[in-house]
């Protein structure tokens, strides 16, 4: 893995005011690099040359906690973009119809599942046997450790939202599905 936290996809002002350039500031700047700081410090020295996917697979306790919020966290900038929202196209649109009967039914479950999720935790469409599903993980779990493929997620800690959003967690998820979601990257990890 890249001895550096990514780089954001665009800039820190550029999602607002769906998201605002104080919330990007602190989530980027505080907690995603907080949480790589930590997962370099004690990475040993054998693992330096693994992917970050490899190291979140074989790590547990803390270890595993900063290495999988640093994965989680790089997924959840490219699950956003600026003037995101709509919808889908193409083979993932296709996918969608199929496996959750249409977008409305995909967004009905992914506000369920987002408010549903006690505490901190992520919200992710995933491909798992071939179907695409909803789940939700708590803390910095990741649907990487059970087999799934992420396609994309949704960061529910309150650090995600509190700025913007105070407690009001079903306005995020409103606000994220409206304005900010991006199928791109979830379109081109279904392709493969
Ligand atoms: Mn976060």
């Amino acid at each position: 893995m890249k001895n550096e936290v990514i780089e954001l996809p665009y800039a820190k002002d550029a999602l607002s005011p769906a998201m605002s350039a104080e919330t990007l500031e602190f989530h980027y700047e505080k907690h995603h690099k907080g949480y790589f700081k930590k997962l370099d410090a004690v990475l040993e020295d054998s693992e330096k040359g693994q992917t970050l996917e490899e190291i979140v697979k074989a790590a547990s306790g803390g270890k595993f906690n900063n290495a999988a919020q640093v994965y989680n966290h790089n997924l959840f900038w490219l699950s956003m973009k600026p003037g995101g929202g709509g919808a889908p196209s193409g083979d993932l649109a296709d996918a969608i119809e199929r496996d959750f009967g249409g977008l409305d039914a995909f967004k009905t479950e992914w506000k369920a599942k987002g408010a549903g999720q006690f505490g901190s935790g992520w919200v992710w469409l995933v491909l798992d046997g071939g179907e695409l599903s909803i789940v939700a993980t708590g803390n910095a779990e990741t649907p990487l450790t059970t087999g799934a493929t992420p396609l994309m997620t949704m960061d529910v800690w309150e650090h995600a939202y509190y700025l913007d959003h105070r407690n009001d967690r079903g306005a995020f998820i409103d606000v994220w599905l409206e304005k900010l979601v991006s199928w791109d990257e979830a379109a081109r990890r279904l392709k493969g």
